[in-house]
């Protein structure tokens, strides 16, 4: 949980300090104003554990999909689910938060499904294109090193302390999309 995560920072801090598979979510629910149900569960947990309030999350999901449909389908389709990942309603059940092993092995994603670990998931072209927005020569292969050799936490680590300048040795392995959020944060104040 970060202290003072509202939707009124939360461009700022996708932008700045979330993971690729978070800020790839995020991006396209600002872009396409809808998520797949298992981008949407990816990202809702996150958000929960993240620490946005959930009045905040569901501003932010209702004012995206409402985007392209109407308020009442909203209501009626989508509402629950959110309401759900807050435990706000059915059993109240609070979801775990997600693991990079649960991500990186959960269902491939197929068609137009979003979810998934860009390390693992992304086909290697589309890694690149990313990568190159704001890594250098050396460290991108380095990366990509890491990915065929299927170690992609650790392509993740290292992606997150080239953009970060952290010393690769000061960080454990990144274990969670909620834990690389509170490393990059520690670690650029
Ligand atoms: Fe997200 Fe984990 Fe993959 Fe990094 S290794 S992109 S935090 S799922």
């Amino acid at each position: 949980i970060i202290d003072g995560v509202s939707l009124s920072n939360i461009d700022e801090l996708a932008k700045t300090h979330y993971p690729l598979c978070m800020r790839h979510l995020h991006r396209l629910l600002r872009q396409e104003h809808h998520l797949k149900y298992d981008g949407k569960m990816q990202y809702g947990i996150f958000l929960y554990y993240l620490g946005l309030p959930y009045e905040d999350a569901m501003q932010l999901w209702r004012e995206e999909f409402t985007k392209k449909i109407g308020v009442k389908l909203f209501n009626a389709k989508y509402q629950y689910l959110f309401k759900h990942q807050y435990g706000r309603v059915g059993r109240k059940y609070e979801y775990p938060s997600s693991t990079c092993q649960y991500i990186i092995n959960y269902r491939l994603p197929m068609y137009q499904q979003t979810h998934g670990c860009p390390f693992k998931h992304w086909s290697p072209q589309k890694l690149r294109d990313t990568l190159e927005q704001d890594c250098h020569g050396q460290d991108i292969g380095d990366i990509e090193d890491l990915v065929r050799e299927g170690k992609y936490q650790r392509a993740c680590t290292k992606y997150l302390c080239k953009t970060k300048n952290i010393h690769e040795g000061k960080v454990a392995t990144i274990d969670s999309p909620n834990g690389y959020v509170q490393i990059s944060i520690k670690e650029s104040s």
